[in-house]
């Protein structure tokens, strides 16, 4: 068996193609230069690293072997377009390594069973419980970390090319989502967090499964796909009451820019019981004119502090990162980009 120094083994991790940001999330705080001259440590690093990516760690042992990913087959990607069999594993590997010390420090609630619920009953049960005549990305956060679900924004990635909106991996009965959609507003995670709640409540997720929602610019409601057809219905539900929504410009009305589209939605939305950036994602879905949707967004929120960083502030909230090895608190720590230690 060859295990060569620290250098030659990142080496080896960015042949593989994985990010700088990644290899740094899963390098572990103990290393030193030092470290290198003992054969254990040099073992103890790969176990460590390959523990944090969800890699084989008998692969990364012996430099002269491929490294390689666990349970590449048990997840199941949406909206492929073009991804390797090497990107596919590693985005699963590391949402799997991720997912376990989150559940790890998540409580189990009194009631973690999940029963089947309607997206109309979800969306009524939401509206009762919350202080606006909407439902917010505050308000699904609140019903995950409530049934025992942690959320959290990945921060890091294990390529440079990030092209997923976000995944839920399932251990167990448990069940954790990871949002990955470049957005620094609330109403766009607010659809991917309410897809993946889809996905748990509609029992679309296998225990030790994961699905992998790659990117795309809106719901797909007549697609091939049944599950993301169901799963985007259901989000649309969740969020404005109706599974297709369908939102135009008054024909009296100029023609719309982003200014006047944010006025538009802020002051209908409330009534409409649609909160204003969800309103202005809705008319893009109907119409296609994002860029107009997205200037609106750019109008109606302030622009800090960016969603993901209340997404992962909330997690440090109600994590119980005490419980956890100190090795898992600072690669989480990496991964969400947040203190959590
Ligand atoms: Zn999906």
């Amino acid at each position: 068996m060859t295990t060569g120094s620290a250098s030659d083994f990142r080496q080896r991790l960015h042949t593989l193609g994985l990010s700088d940001s990644v290899i740094e999330a899963v390098w572990p705080r103990w290393w030193s230069e030092g470290a290198d001259e003992s054969a254990s440590a040099r073992a103890e690093l790969r176990f460590g690293v390959a523990r944090r990516l969800g890699m084989d760690p008998s692969s990364l042992l012996d430099d002269r072997d491929e490294p390689r990913f666990l349970w590449p087959s048990q997840a199941r990607f949406k909206h492929l377009s073009g991804e390797s069999d090497t990107e596919r594993a590693g985005i699963s590997a590391f949402g799997r390594a991720v997912a376990k010390p989150l559940l790890n420090a998540t409580p189990l609630p009194d009631i973690p069973r999940v029963d089947p619920i309607s997206a109309r009953d979800l969306r009524e049960m939401l509206l009762g419980i919350g202080t606006s005549p909407f439902v917010t990305l505050g308000d699904l956060l609140a019903l995950c970390w409530g049934i025992g679900v942690p959320v959290g924004y990945l921060r890091v990635f294990p390529w440079p090319q990030k092209r997923m909106a976000a995944m839920t991996v399932r251990l167990g009965d448990r069940w954790v989502v990871l949002l990955a959609r470049d957005s620094r507003y609330p109403a766009p995670i607010a659809f991917w967090l309410a897809h993946e709640i889809a996905h748990i409540f509609l029992a679309h997720i296998q225990s030790e499964e994961v699905i992998v929602d790659l990117d795309r610019p809106g719901p797909d409601l007549l697609g091939d796909d049944e599950e993301e057809s169901a799963a985007d219905a259901f989000a649309l539900e969740l969020l404005t009451g109706q599974p297709q929504p369908t939102v135009v410009a008054d024909a009296a009305s100029a023609a719309p820019s982003a200014s006047g589209l944010a006025q538009e939605v802020a002051s209908r939305g409330p009534g409409l019981g649609i909160e204003p950036g969800t309103l202005a994602l809705c008319y893009a879905f109907t119409t296609g004119e994002w860029e107009i949707a997205n200037g609106a967004l750019k109008v109606l929120y302030p622009p800090e502090p960016a969603a993901w960083s209340e997404i992962n502030r909330l997690a440090v909230d109600q994590l119980r990162i005490d419980e956890l090895p100190e090795e898992s608190r600072h690669f989480l720590d990496a991964v969400f980009a947040h203190e959590v230690s």
